[in-house]
């Protein structure tokens, strides 16, 4: 059976944490679909559109991984796409307390979806969404901790 792999996250933005486990799961899975999980009562940052936009620049040399979005479950999407893994980084023990109760219950109402969490490096444990949010709500360039492709200071200009 073919390895497929659901990374479900907001990615608002995509960091250069979110690329590390990316790059390391590829030689796990067959195929990873990096999936914008969109919640009508949270408001983001970045558009949708602006998101789907750089994750697609981002991993466009990268043949076993694909772009898409969904709403609702997790659970429902993966097994809607055919997915029979989850994809998790885990940076600290506050992500391990979040991520052992969700991925419990995605086992049990995806019929043994299996979450599969690799450990953050070291030099990327404190990079996350929020952070990055604050640089650029703060006026500071973010340039170091998003992928390349991901040009947040001319969306400022
Ligand atoms: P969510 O909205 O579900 O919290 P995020 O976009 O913040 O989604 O993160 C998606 C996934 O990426 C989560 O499993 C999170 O633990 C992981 N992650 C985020 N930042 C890092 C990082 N710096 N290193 C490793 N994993 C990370």
């Amino acid at each position: 059976m073919k390895k497929i792999a659901v990374f479900p996250g907001s990615f608002d933005p995509f960091t250069t944490g979110h690329l590390d486990l990316v790059k390391r799961a590829i030689p796990i899975f067959d195929q990873i679909i990096i999936a914008v999980g969109v919640n009508s009562n949270k408001k983001y940052l970045f558009s949708l559109e602006q998101r789907l936009e750089w994750l697609e620049d981002v991993f466009k040399d990268h043949p076993t991984v694909d772009i898409d979005h969904f709403e609702g479950l997790t659970a429902h999407y993966c097994k809607k796409i055919g997915a029979n893994y989850l994809l998790r980084g885990l940076r600290n023990a506050s992500d391990f307390d979040y991520e052992k109760t969700i991925s419990q219950l995605n086992e049990q109402i995806g019929d043994g979806l299996e979450t599969v969490f690799l450990i953050s490096r070291p030099a990327y444990s404190h990079i996350s969404s929020t952070i990055v949010r604050e640089i650029i709500k703060g006026g500071g360039d973010v340039a170091e901790f998003v992928p390349e492709g991901i040009k947040i200071k001319d969306l400022n200009e």
